[in-house]
């Protein structure tokens, strides 16, 4: 890359290390020409386009603080916040593209958001999926009782699944 003190176009690597988490490559370079130094830092790129065409790098703080209102008063911390932004990013990065819509980056925010907090994910959904009607709510909050209502019934079918054993048994003696 160009210096960029004296714009010549290239550059000595005197030094490389790897960031703590891994993340990123930090690089001082020595400009050949006029012999100051510079750094420049390497990450795997990942950028959002925004829902008006913009294209900016993504941020997990972004992610932080537009979860965050849909979690005032409710009883989520910064770290569970932090988390969460973390397990989005990783969800998003699995993917392998370098861009990413706005729009998915909302919808890989849905499911870790839900286990987290069930307020919290339909306030979020109500503002994302852009609910204008109290059925909206109403139809997703059926989802999350007929899931709760599954996952009871799940558990009451394990029980019950032991019980034939234990007749089975009774009978068989
Ligand atoms: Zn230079």
């Amino acid at each position: 890359m160009y210096c960029p003190f004296c714009r010549h176009p290239d550059s000595r690597v005197v030094d490389s290390r790897t960031s703590d988490d891994g993340s990123s490559i930090r690089r001082r370079r020595q400009c050949p020409e006029c012999g100051r130094r510079f750094s420049t830092t390497e990450t795997a790129s990942l950028s959002v386009i925004k829902r008006n065409g913009v294209i900016e790098p993504f941020s997990r703080e972004k992610i932080v603080s537009g979860v965050r209102k849909a979690c005032q008063g409710r009883p989520v911390t910064d770290t569970d916040l932090a988390l969460l932004a973390q397990r989005v990013e990783e969800s998003i990065r699995q993917g392998g593209a370098s861009q990413v819509e706005a729009n998915d980056i909302g919808l890989a925010i849905l499911p870790p958001l839900r286990e987290l907090d069930e307020v919290a994910y339909l306030r979020f959904a109500s503002v994302y999926q852009g609910f204008d009607s109290l059925e909206d709510f109403e139809q997703a909050i059926d989802v999350l009782r007929s899931e709760h209502a599954a996952a009871a019934s799940a558990d009451a079918n394990d029980e019950t699944d032991s019980t034939p054993v234990a007749r089975s048994t009774g009978a068989a003696s």
